[in-house]
This record gives structure tokens, sequence and C-alpha cells, in this order.
């Protein structure tokens, strides 16, 4: 069975094929075609133009809901990471479920404030390179947890702190020297990484923040990478935790937090939205067994995991195109809209938004948009269902890293963005004007 028909079988709700049926009391079936929810794809693709973001609200919650409840026996919160995806459609859907928030950047804590003015409590501050002025903004608006990552950083915090005479409650970001065997580019958990603070350092570096009056320590935190799927690292990872965190319990330290980072992987090669609630599980298990004992509350940052399946990249068939022996099919996304592909080598599943039931045939070919580079491809030497010019193509599990990595290169307006929920259609981010793009230059007549 080719890899289609496996989709559209194998997959559940949010994104899949319903039956297209013509004639005499609709008796004759004719196709297939793709939809979100409720909502054929084409549809949207009509309305909104492509290339174009879709995210099924649903997936969102269903998937917030199944890692919420796999660690539903210890405290916990769960921060969603801004920086998966970042528009403000997606965060006003979380923040509505109560979910709190990891940011990496003052924009992104700015983007949380405009959803909800209140969700600062629950807001974990990461990042190795925090600015003065982005640590002065979150201790005005009272974030929940600092992670810091450097000591240099430490001590800049507690300037800034003791200028805004607000207490900083903090965690060490430590470095658990753990390999995570995902892409070198996301892994971030070992010693030759620019990340945390080397666990063997973290010690002193507690004792010697305690005694400062604008910080209070409140816990530890790890982030060991991105697009994990073996939950034996996270396990690792968390052993070198909890043994420092006994140990500094014994120092005297109140250790009220662990932060477990993000990072749980997703199958990008045949995503299976049914089977997250297992993977879930085992991950909380692999979590919760070395934690077992400490009274701590556990914070999680999970991403990726949360958002990537629940998006998919509309885009059109442009040309189709042969050079020698390979066929191409030139697609009006580029590597700007989606740069995934061509940043980590990445695998993402592409489908064609309707299938007819009289072709069968595939053929072999490589998926390309129009921006000036070899490395602008979506797929390649993938074997497809053949399609025309001007035919709509999915290209799957986007929702993470997708829009969030859009750039303007090669002067392209960034996609729009839909949030479907249901039968229901909003759009989220409308596409970019050519006056949106200009506006910052000086030099416009
Ligand atoms: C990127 C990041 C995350 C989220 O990672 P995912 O792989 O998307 O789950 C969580 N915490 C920190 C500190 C990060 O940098």
């Amino acid at each position: 069975m080719n890899r289609t028909a496996n989709r559209s079988s194998g997959r559940p709700p949010a994104f899949s094929y319903r039956e297209v049926r013509k004639g005499f009391l609709r008796r004759r079936p004719v196709g297939s075609a793709l939809q979100c929810d409720e909502v054929a794809l084409e549809r949207l693709a009509e309305r909104f133009g492509t290339p174009l973001y879709v995210y099924s609200a649903s997936t969102i919650r269903e998937r917030m809901a199944s890692f919420d409840h796999a660690f539903r026996k210890v405290p916990h919160t769960v921060c969603y990471s801004v920086k998966a995806n970042s528009s403000l459609g997606v965060l006003r859907l979380l923040a509505g479920i109560g979910c709190g928030f990891d940011v990496v950047s003052g924009g992104e804590l700015e983007r949380v404030l405009r959803v909800d003015r209140r969700a600062s409590k629950k807001v974990v501050f990461s990042g190795v390179g925090k600015t003065a002025q982005e640590m002065l903004a979150a201790l005005e608006t009272g974030v929940m947890l600092f992670n810091v990552e450097s000591e240099a950083e430490l001590w800049r915090l507690a300037e800034c702190a003791a200028r805004t005479r607000e207490k900083a409650r903090i965690a060490l970001r430590v470095n658990p020297d753990v390999p995570a065997n995902t892409h070198p580019y996301i892994s971030t958990g070992l010693q030759q990484h620019k990340f945390g603070i080397p666990i063997g350092k973290a010690r002193k570096l507690y004792a010697q923040a305690s005694g400062t009056k604008y910080l209070r320590i409140a816990g530890v935190s790890v982030h060991i990478g991105s697009q994990i799927t073996d939950v034996q690292p996270f396990a690792l990872a968390m052993e070198r935790v909890a043994e420092l965190v006994r140990v500094l319990q014994g120092d005297g330290h109140r250790i009220e937090y662990v932060d477990a980072g993000g990072g749980l992987g997703i199958d990008y090669q045949d995503a299976s939205p049914a089977g997250f609630a297992e993977q879930a599980a085992e991950y909380a298990a692999a979590l919760l067994r070395p934690l077992r004992g400490l009274k701590v509350h556990l914070l999680l940052e999970p991403g990726r995991s949360i958002v990537g399946p629940a998006g998919v990249l509309l885009t059109r068939v442009l040309y189709r195109k042969t050079n020698g022996p390979k066929q191409f099919l030139v697609v009006d996304a580029a590597m700007n809209d989606l740069l995934r592909p061509s940043l980590y080598d990445a695998y993402h599943e592409i489908i064609p938004a309707y299938l007819d039931v009289n072709s069968a045939r595939h053929e072999t070919v490589d998926v390309v948009g129009p921006i000036c580079e070899s490395g602008d491809f979506f797929a390649r030497g993938r074997e497809l269902p053949v399609v025309n010019e001007d035919d709509l193509l999915a290209i799957l599990d986007t929702g993470a890293y997708g829009m969030a990595l859009a750039s303007n290169y090669n002067t392209r307006r960034r996609p729009a963005e839909v949030l479907v929920d249901g039968k229901s259609v909003k759009l989220i981010r409308r596409r970019e004007t050519m006056d949106d793009l200009l506006r910052p230059e000086t030099q416009l007549r």
C-alpha cells in the first residue's frame, strides 16, 4: 500500500480525507478531499490564497489535554514553549485552557501579555542571552521563574532586580552533559553546547546566589534539546537533576520547582496523533521515576509535541518541470515559508488535497520552491501521486517551527494563518502586503 493511502486510512480526525460523491443522489464516489476538522482545505486555499498555514484547534487542545493528563499524579504546570508557534491566535487558544508559557525573549513575553495580562504568573523566562532590558520587563510584569544560564547572567539579573526592587525567582538551567540523539543544531544538553551551567558547577553558584538580596532560589531547570523521540535521555537528565536537588536541599536551599524543559519529538514519517496519549505517558514515566520522593512542583515546556501535528502548509503546484531524468514540482511555497527541510534536512510528508478515484498513478519527484537556492526544497526523490499544475498540496506536521521560522527572503510576503475549529474558520493572521514589508525602510519615496 502506498504512503498516501496509509495516511488517509490511519490518520485520525484533524486532517483526513472525506469521500466526494457526484451524480444522481450523490451515489458515485469520484474522489476524496482532504479536510481540516469539518472544512475542506481546497475551500480555505480558494478563500485565503496560498501558501497558507492551517491549524486544527481541536488537535492542539487534545494534545495539550493528553500531555497534561500524563502528569496528573504530580503537581505540575505545563508552560507551552512559545517559540514553536507564537501566533497570537494559538497563544490565545492555549491561554484559554489555562496553559502557562515558556518564553525566550522579551518579544515572546510581550506576545503572551497581549493575549492575557495575568498570564505572567505562569511564565518561565528561558534563554542564553537575556538583555537587561528584557530582564527589567520580565521583573516588572512578575514572571514565575527566570531560568538563568550563566554566572554572568545571574549577576546581571541581580542588578536588574535590585533596580526594580522586585525579587527575581530563579532556577539555574543546568547542562547535564547528556547526548540527545537528535539533529546537532537542536541538541543542547552536552558540555560543548552554549546552553546552561555545567551541572558540577551549579552547587557553588546556588550558594553564591542565596546570599543575594534580590534573588530568590526557587528551582532547578534543564532542557536537553528538541525532536527527541527516545525517552531515555530525558530520564538520564532527570536523574542528574534529582541528584542535584537532593544536594541543594541538603545545603538548605528551598527547591520549589523542577523545570524539565521541552523537547519531546513527533513522528514526522508517519504521525499518528492517536498514539500521543501513550507517548506522553511514556515520557511522563521517564521523567517522574527519578523525581520520586522529591516534593517539587514540576514545570514542563513542550512546544513541538503540542502544535507540530496540528498544522499543515498548503501550497499550489505552479509548474511541472523535467530536467534530464529529474521531475520537479515547482510550488508556490518556499524555504522562507517553511525552513525545516532546508535547515535540518527535515522530512515532512506531502499529500495532495484531492485524490481522484481513477488515478492511482505515482511518480518520483522533487518538490521545490521558487527561491534562488538549490537548498529551497520540501522533498527530494519523493514518490507522490501524480498531480497537475494548479493542484493543491498539503505539507504535513508543520504547526511547529514553520511560521515561527518564516522570513521575507527574496522579498516574499509571509503566509496567512487560519485556525479551524470544527466548522469554524478564523483568519488569525492575514497575508502580508508589500507595504507591511517595506514600512521599516527609510528610502521609500
Ligand atoms: C525550544 C525550547 C523548548 C521547546 O522545545 P520543543 O522541542 O518544541 O518541545 C522548551 N524549553 C526551552 C528552554 C527551549 O529552548
